[in-house]
Formats: structure tokens, sequence, C-alpha cells
């Protein structure tokens, strides 16, 4: 920990005596007691600090949850602990998930580092990627509303799993865009991923958006076999003209590996994806809005210093202006707006509209209906079951070149994530090294997205594993 603390990971460690001795009983008599590289038993995971814990503050990076000690373990953070897993501490992030450098923090930005050069450990889970990245915890917890799980596992050459909507429990977890937040999975192998995806994907019935278990029980449980030929799609649109050349040539190589593999490749179009970055940027604030009201000092929050008898609208301003950063403020105030009567017809409810065409392009690439919104049973025969493609459009951006960056440019960063998490659908992120020719000094790793069928989150771990 020690050795790592200049990139700012940890917003708050556990008590380190507590693991030290919780890490010696579990290590067992000889090393390979513990051989099951899935089972987080005895091992250590480090869980997003917008995720909360008894033992350690949850502060969503925050200023106004600064104080907050939460009395309930989330589910997924009972799951994990039930299952044998020694919680480390807490990690860093984009205040509330708004962000995708882990910048905007109220405890300063996450770096990750490469070859010593520093780098965006990207956003808004860039504390948990590094976490893993840097082999201080075994695995961690982020989530992932447009891509906060998935763009820092590309960032830092990790692996970082959206797991379907619905699946993992939201319970004890603080809200930034209820109708997208998804707890997420980073690790160094699709083993580590998977063996806590599996612990965690459990109906809860605290959660009201937990999958109901009929609906759970037509899901796929296994991996398929890997010597099953699979169609992969290559979503055209994806290939756009400011993608970086090595991250193209990682594409391709990707696409040829699976070739080899024996899967067939297949061009597939997904028209709504060049608007699906503007409608996540108004859905996303909008419900962020509504969410964050009640951080107004009064039940909710650390409150400003205040004389009694001072007006509330003022106490509340005051809290509120000190309390959130100023991307928190960018956010609530846009999500404001296109709430608001004016605007509400050609933003809020034209993004949902979008929102559902963006749904729509995936029902009609894969080969499996969605569970979800369709009457439909059986495969369509020329559907295809997964889709490959960049996680984003460049490799990681060095520190002193996103520092101070304009929000548009930020946002940039989540065109390839967000279409996924509007239709809600599991979706990871695997390393795939670039080639030295176009390797972007030592920005060593490019990030693949593999993209399914809701409810194909198997499939989707079975594909990474033939990537890695
Ligand atoms: N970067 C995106 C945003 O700022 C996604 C964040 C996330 O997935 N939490 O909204």
């Amino acid at each position: 920990l020690g050795r790592y603390s200049h990139l700012n990971a940890f917003v708050n460690v556990a008590n380190l005596e507590t693991v030290l001795a919780r890490v010696a009983t579990a290590a067992g008599p000889s090393p390979t007691d513990n051989v099951d590289p899935r089972s987080p038993n005895g091992r250590l995971v480090a869980i997003k600090d917008n995720i909360c814990t008894t033992d350690i503050p949850t502060t969503a990076a925050s200023g106004i949850l600064k104080k907050f000690n939460s009395p309930h373990d989330a589910t997924v953070v009972r799951q994990l602990r039930e299952a044998g897993a020694i919680v480390l501490g807490k990690t860093n992030m984009d205040e509330f998930g708004m962000g995708s450098h882990t910048t905007h923090s109220h405890f300063g930005a996450t770096k990750s580092q490469c070859d010593g050069v520093e780098r965006s450990a990207g956003g808004s889970s860039g504390g948990s990627a590094v976490a893993v990245a840097t082999g201080q915890c075994w695995a961690a917890l982020g989530t992932d509303t447009g891509g906060s799980v998935r763009l820092p596992a590309a960032y830092t050459g990790t692996v970082g799993f959206k797991p379907s909507y619905g699946l993992l429990s939201r319970w004890g977890v603080i809200a930034y865009a209820n109708s997208l937040d998804t707890v997420g999975i980073l690790g160094t192998d699709v083993d580590s991923v998977e063996g806590i995806f599996d612990i965690t994907n459990a109906y809860d019935r605290q959660d009201p958006t937990s999958l109901d278990p009929t609906t759970r029980s037509g899901l796929p449980v296994e991996e398929p076999a890997p010597s099953k030929t699979l169609k992969v799609g290559v979503p055209i649109d994806y290939n756009i003209s400011s993608l970086d050349p090595a991250v193209r040539k990682a594409w391709l190589r990707s696409l040829q590996l699976l070739q080899k593999r024996g899967h067939t490749l297949h061009k597939v179009h997904l028209p709504a994806t060049q608007h699906a970055l503007s409608a996540y940027y108004v859905l996303a604030p909008a419900e962020a809005s509504s969410n964050l009201a009640k951080y107004d000092g009064v039940r909710y929050g650390s409150r400003a210093e205040g004389k009694d008898g001072t007006p509330e609208s003022v106490l509340f301003a005051k809290t509120r202006g000190e309390g959130f950063g100023p991307e928190v403020q960018r956010r609530i105030l846009l999500g404001a707006f296109s709430l608001s009567a004016q605007a509400i017809d050609n933003y809020f409810i034209q993004a949902q509209k979008v929102r559902r065409l963006v749904q729509q392009d995936f029902d009609k690439a894969f080969a499996t209906p969605n569970c979800l919104n369709s009457l439909e049973y059986g495969k369509k025969a020329d559907g295809v079951d997964v889709l490959l493609c960049p996680t984003a459009p460049t490799l990681a951006p060095k520190f002193s070149e996103i520092k101070d960056q304009k929000p548009l440019h930020a946002y940039m960063n989540d065109v390839f994530t967000v279409p996924a998490s509007l239709a809600g659908l599991p979706a990871i992120s695997v390393p795939i090294q670039v080639d030295k020719a176009t390797k972007s000094e030592s920005a060593g790793a490019a990030g693949m997205q593999i993209i399914g069928q809701y409810g194909d989150d198997k499939l989707v771990l079975a594909v990474a594993r033939q990537l890695l």
C-alpha cells in the first residue's frame, strides 16, 4: 500500500492489523491451499467508495458525504464477506461516479502508472482499477453507469466486467442514475471476475430493480464449451475516424484471434450508436439531479456552517455549494434543466426515444431475443452471438493531457461504453497488447469490449477468456 500511495487508489483502508490477522488465518499451512483461481476466500478485495461498508466510511468521493459511516454493508459486500473475502479498503472514484478519469474526487485524483509515465486511470472506478493493476488486491468492485468499470479496465490493462442490469444487487450502492447503475467487477483475469460474479449474481428482494427469480431461472448458467462456434459481430459504426490506429490494430488482431479459434465474423450495423452518447448525457444527469436532491445537510450529508436563523434556502445552497464538486454541480444543473417544463420534450423525452432505438439496434443484431422486451422465442438465423469492439477510442491518455480537459472532451471517452449501458447489456473489457510498431509510448494495452445479449453474461465471459 505504501509503495503505491502516490497513485492515490484508496480513500480509506480497513484496520490493517485486522486485515493481516485475517490473511494469516486464511492462508492455511501451505501456499497451495488456496488454489481455486475463482474463489475470493482469504483474498483481498477492494470496494469502490460508493458501495456501503460498515467498518470503513463510504464517501462516494464527495465532500458532502465525507463523514458518512453506513450502518449496513451493501448486499454485494455482504456476499463477498460471506464467501471469505477480506475487504482491504475503499477505492477512489469520480465524485458520485461522474467522470471518466478519476480526477473529480474530493480526495484528489487517482493516477495510473505504466513504465514510469503517469496516465489516466480511467473513471469513475479508477481507484479500483489501479488497486487491481498494481496488485494491491486480488479483485475489486466498481460501479458502471456508462462505462465506469470498463474504461478504467481499458486504461489500466485489467479486466472489467459490467453484468446485465439487474443481476447484481444495488442495495447499499449510492445511486447516480438508477436506470443505468450496475455493480461491476475488476480483476487481472477472467477467473477472478467470474468467481465474484458467481457469488454476487443472486436475486435480492431489498433491491426493487433486482431481476426477479422467474426471469433469472431462464438465463443460461454455464459458459458454452470452448469448441462451440460462435458468430462474432463487428459493429462497423465503432470504426470512427478518430479511432487511434493502435486501438484499430488491436481490434483487428482480436478479431483474427477469434477467427483462428473457429468463430465466424459478421459485419453489423448499429445506426443509433452515434446518438447514444448525447442521449446518455441527458438521461444520466437528469436522474442524478433527482437522486442528489436529498443531500441538503438536513437529513443527508454534512451541513455547511451557518448561524441559527439563517434562512433555510441559504443554508441549503451553501451546503450544496460547498459539498459538491464542480462536475457534480454541472450535472445537477444539466439534469434540472433537461427535466424542466421548457426543455423536457426536446431533451429528456428525445433521449428516452434514442435509448429505445439503441436497445432495438442491439436486439436486431443478436441471434438470441431479449428476454426482457421480446415476445419472440428461438434464435434468429442471421443474428450474431456477441459483438466485439474497442472499449475506448484511444489508449490511456497521459495524466498531463487530461488534467485540464474540457468536460465535453472527457465525455467523449465514453462513446463506446454507453450504448451497452443504455441497453442494460453485459459487457466486458479485456486488455489486448498493442503492437510495438504502433505502441504510443508506454500505454501497453488497448481495451477490447465484448458485448452480449441481455442475460448472456456467461457467454461474454467465455469469449473474454478466449481473448486473453
Ligand atoms: N463517465 C461517465 C459519466 O461520467 C460514466 C460514469 C459511470 O459509469 N459511473 O457519467
